[in-house]
């Protein structure tokens, strides 16, 4: 086959979970725009990164998401990165720009584009609980926005200061670190809580310790998780009166930016949302 012919291919890279509902959103959005692509999910283990960018090149693959575990270590195998990515210090999008491949990280926009639709976050007070990847993603973006104070809280408290030093540093936020053990208590109203940590992922039962009086000091109460749509923390948050919003705006806005990025087209993000609702069957 030429390489004419060959269709165009945007491959994730990472260890897929229970399927991937990132290639059923963007399969379902080539189709709508008429484009004769293909999103595939490869398996790739740690050992085996550079070897796969290698053959991205070699294939000409037009594009990648990287999930866990090569959001970081895919860094020294590109060729550049957006402001944003070397910010985070974590890529979940590779742009095929003519020979060089251009590392961007979507997942903080997609959160910030989410809560957007409920909130200004120009001034506000956000807490952010974790600190790994999609922890430093959301904090680094609310930062870019606006957003005045922010409070890292963390179980690792290296990590937690970590991020909390990137934010002071970085930009223009006021960041602060507060360990996290037993139950953590919200001390002044915020107007978002994000939990960004992993807890809850494939677990409907698992509960974020959070004080449940805290819940009710929080405008937004915002969780990363997507698998349960419906975690049992903002379960608990919706009984204590906050807005909640699930990580399923966080999970499309990303894959739209994505997307925009490898076609050059502004997708139908309705498409994606429906997509995306009937792959977790909603
Ligand atoms: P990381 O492994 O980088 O970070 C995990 C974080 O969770 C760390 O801060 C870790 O704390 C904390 N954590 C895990 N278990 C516990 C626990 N039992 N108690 C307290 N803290 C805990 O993961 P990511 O940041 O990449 O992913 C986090 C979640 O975000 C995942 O569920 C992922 O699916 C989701 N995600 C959602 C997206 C979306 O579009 N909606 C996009 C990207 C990610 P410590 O540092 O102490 O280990």
């Amino acid at each position: 086959m030429s390489n004419d012919q060959l269709q165009t291919i945007v491959a994730c890279f990472g260890k897929p979970v229970a399927g991937n509902p990132t290639q059923y959103m963007m399969e379902r959005a080539f189709e709508h725009h008429a484009l004769d692509w293909r999103y595939l999910t490869l398996e790739v283990d740690a050992a085996d990164l550079e070897d796969a960018i290698r053959g991205m090149r070699a294939m000409g693959f037009r594009g990648a998401n990287l999930t866990k575990p090569h959001k970081v270590s895919v860094i020294p195998l590109l060729d550049e990165l957006t402001e944003t990515a070397r910010l985070m210090g974590a890529v979940n999008c590779i742009d095929r720009q003519g020979d060089k491949l251009l590392g961007d990280n979507a997942d903080g926009k997609g959160f910030l584009m989410s809560l957007q639709e409920l909130l200004d976050p120009q001034g506000i007070h956000a807490v952010v609980l974790g600190a790994g990847g999609a922890a430093r993603a959301i904090a680094v973006e609310l930062a870019q926005a606006g957003a005045e104070q922010i409070t890292v809280v963390n179980r690792t408290p290296q990590r937690g200061e970590e991020l909390v030093q990137l934010l002071n540093e970085k930009t223009p936020a006021q960041a602060r670190f507060q360990p996290w053990e037993n139950h953590f208590v919200l001390e002044q109203p915020c107007q978002v809580l994000v939990n960004a940590t992993s807890i809850g992922l494939f677990d409907p039962e698992a509960r974020v310790p959070v004080d449940p009086h805290s819940l009710e000091l929080a405008q937004v109460v915002a969780d990363v998780v997507f698998n349960p749509v419906e975690t049992r923390f903002l379960q608990e948050a919706a009984a204590a009166g906050a807005r909640t919003l699930n990580g399923l705006g966080m999970l499309v806005n990303q894959a739209a930016i994505c997307f925009q990025r490898w076609t050059g087209q502004e997708p139908e993000v309705s498409v994606m949302r429906d997509a995306l609702e009937e792959f977790f069957g909603l």
